[in-house]
């Protein structure tokens, strides 16, 4: 059989756990057998990140930038218990953080549908789609432990070296904590711009939730950079399309999530799109059931599964037994990369070998096959089988070859 040649390079970053594993049944089964493809493979791998600096960070981010698009298998963010397991240097910072900060991006998730899990709330008939921003606030923080009674200040001094404000943040009259967070007029409207495009291309109403009654400057300035750019460059558009933004507080936001219908895309703040996209991928049946994007503003795009490394599974790998693991997130960041990759490249037989990829992966799940986290979530059927990864992901190739021949 002729391989199909994918004509650009991609950026194929590797991480770590039990994704890492997956990670290469995934390449070894369902795209190497199919695709010549030009792969810039950079290793995230906690020890590799460790060994080089971080570097490798870096320079996988300046890759995306270079090729235009890359794919990202999970990694591990250390903490201390990691500090001590992989005898780090130091505690390095997020890679997800560093990619997402060089390349100003905004990630969307969205949930991967099939017709035997419905979800956990009866309401929802349409994918909700998430827009998180992805710059800035309590991820790019400036932190203290207060250890004793006194003032934390606040200040600003311009390139002059003029202070143009002071303000006290509090008195303390004993230990506490502060904390230093900041955004950009520039970051937070790429995020704007970045999320009327994709609900605009999407034919997705518009929301966007924030709490600018108690944060009157900074929530208020969010709210102001996307209402300027709705008036200015999508209004028209949206009326046209039969699409609206609507502007909420973020509580408001929740709660009319739970009782609507679907078929929006969600623009959350940092914080509340790590939060929220969490509970959406639940909701939907499972964190492996979600579908994960970034965008730069420049149009650089980097695929990745939501979900982290699944470390207890890893462990329970390593101890020779079989685990049940959920392939779907990263398979679909393959097939997201690969489709944005032929749509660049004006190549559809590669965005049609992913379609009919996709198209395995969910008949696999359809037909009852299931991993553990689906088990118990899918519609009772006595045909439901509960398999283990390796066992789910050779399903997927049986039909995948049935197609492609
Ligand atoms: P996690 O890897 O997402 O796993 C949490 C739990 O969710 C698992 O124990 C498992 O539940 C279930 N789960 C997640 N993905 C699954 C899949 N594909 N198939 C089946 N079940 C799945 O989160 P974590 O354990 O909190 O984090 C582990 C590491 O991942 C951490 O070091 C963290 O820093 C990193 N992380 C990386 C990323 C990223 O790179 N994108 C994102 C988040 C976290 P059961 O054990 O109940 O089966
Ligand atoms: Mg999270």
């Amino acid at each position: 059989m002729q391989k199909i040649r994918v004509k650009s390079t991609i950026v194929e970053i590797d991480g770590d756990e039990m994704t890492r594993i997956m990670w290469k049944m995934v390449k070894d089964q369902l795209l190497l057998p199919y695709l010549d493809m030009n792969l810039e493979y950079y290793d995230l791998q906690l020890k590799n990140r460790n060994a080089t600096d971080d570097k490798v960070t870096l320079l996988a981010a300046e890759a995306i930038k270079k090729h235009g698009v890359g794919v990202k298998c999970a990694t591990i963010t250390p903490n201390k218990d990691r500090m001590k397991e992989y005898n780090l240097k130091q505690e390095w910072p997020s890679p997800n953080g560093t990619i997402r900060a060089a390349l100003d991006g905004t990630v969307f998730r969205a949930p991967i549908l099939v017709k035997n899990i419905p979800p956990a709330v009866t309401s929802w008939k349409k994918p909700i789609h998430i827009g998180r921003h992805a710059y800035g606030d309590v991820y790019k923080n400036c932190e203290f432990r207060v250890p004793e009674a006194g003032r934390a200040e606040i200040t600003f001094t311009n390139m002059a070296g003029k202070e143009l404000f002071r303000g006290t943040i509090q008195d303390f009259k004993g230990p506490g904590i502060i904390q230093g967070i900041h955004n950009t007029d520039k970051s937070i409207s790429s995020f704007a711009k970045a999320c009327f495009t994709y609900a605009y291309d999407q034919k997705l109403h518009l929301w966007f939730g924030a709490k600018d009654t108690i944060s009157k400057t900074y929530d208020t300035q969010f709210r102001k950079i996307f209402e300027e750019e709705y008036q200015k460059n999508w209004k028209a558009k949206f009326e046209a399309a039969g699409l609206n933004y609507f502007f909420t507080l973020i509580d408001d936001a929740v709660a009319r999530i739970m009782k609507a219908e679907g078929g929006m895309l969600w623009a959350c703040k940092n914080y509340d799109g790590d939060v929220m996209s969490d509970m959406l991928g639940s909701a939907y049946g499972s964190l492996a059931m979600m579908t994960s994007v970034l965008v730069s503003p420049q149009g650089f795009y980097e695929f990745e599964a939501s979900h982290g490394t699944v470390q207890k599974h890893y462990y329970r790998y390593l101890k020779g037994e079989k685990t049940s693991t959920n392939p779907m997130a990263l398979i679909f960041a393959w097939t997201g990369c690969l489709k944005k990759r032929g749509e660049l490249d004006q190549t559809p037989e590669v965005v049609e070998f992913a379609r009919k990829l996709e198209d395995s992966a969910l008949e696999t799940v359809e037909s009852g096959i299931l991993t553990s986290d689906l088990m118990s979530v899918a519609v009772p059927d006595p045909k439901n089988r509960q398999v283990n990864t390796e066992e789910f992901i050779a399903e997927v190739a049986k039909k995948l070859q049935k197609k492609t021949v």
